[in-house]
């Protein structure tokens, strides 16, 4: 279980990117962080990630501050919508990288590493392009080597901003069911960012709305659908309908 509490974050000479959030990541648990543009989600994922550090409050990652963890210290996977893989190595090099770059004290032996990519490229269904370089894949295949690669270093927590953002809409909508059916085999705790009030609510087990650097409301998408507790959550569920 992962404890975000009182996250505050400060960017210079711009009002509060996160204004005081406090919420818990269950174990196991898919959490989508839904707010329009602007609202802080991104900001939120990358103090979770350790890639940024808060103006205040604190991270627990099972009871353990963990404010002060790096990245690799905390062991979170992640998959932006624009970091990309590597170029010059292949799709089984690519999946492999984490485990690779750990310090010698951790890192598996090379023959354990290709084991564990080539499994993990069975399990996102890319038996056969291993030797590929991602300029020969598709898009969507892109995005599941990334998420691959994050699974690889088996994380505490799989953080994803917008993985299928940049892809059409019906290879989204294909990745969002394979995600969901991905989640449901792994059980991984995932915590993923979007805009689209659709995707948070077909795809998540709780979702968190964000507006203005606040939590409006966390819960299942039925509660958040059926008692909206701010105007702001009816009004932005109810945008689409
Ligand atoms: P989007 O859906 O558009 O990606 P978001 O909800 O992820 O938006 P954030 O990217 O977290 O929002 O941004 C929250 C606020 O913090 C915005 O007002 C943004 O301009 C500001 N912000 C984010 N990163 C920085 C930065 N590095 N420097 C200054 N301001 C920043």
């Amino acid at each position: 279980e992962i404890q975000v509490h009182d996250i505050r974050k400060t960017f210079d000479g711009t009002a509060a990117a996160l204004d005081g959030i406090s919420l818990t990541i269950r174990s196991g648990e898919l959490l989508a962080l839904l707010g329009p543009s602007g609202s802080g989600k991104t900001t939120l994922l990358r103090v979770i990630a350790g890639l940024e550090f808060p103006t205040g409050g604190s991270v627990l990652f099972d009871g353990d501050d963990a404010s002060h963890r790096t990245v690799q210290e905390r062991n979170v996977g992640f998959v932006f919508q624009h970091y990309a893989l590597f170029r010059h190595m292949t799709v089984l090099d690519n999946v492999g990288f984490g485990l690779a770059a750990r310090p010698r004290a951790n890192r598996p032996a090379k023959a354990e590493i290709r084991r564990r990519a080539e499994e993990l490229l069975a399990l996102v269904q890319l038996q056969g392009l291993e030797h590929r370089s991602p300029a020969q894949l598709s898009g969507g295949q892109r995005q599941r080597v990334a998420l691959a690669r994050a699974l690889a270093i088996e994380p505490t927590v799989l953080l994803l901003d917008e993985p299928f953002g940049a892809l059409d809409a019906k290879v989204r909508k294909d990745l969002r069911r394979w995600l969901r059916q991905l989640h449901d085999r792994t059980g991984h705790t995932t915590v993923f960012v979007t805009h689209d009030q659709e995707e948070a609510l077909e795809l998540s087990d709780r979702v968190a709305i964000i507006n203005q650097g606040r939590l409006e409301q966390i819960g299942t998408p039925s509660e958040a659908y059926l008692r909206p507790e701010s105007a702001f959550v009816f009004d932005f569920l109810g945008s689409t309908n």
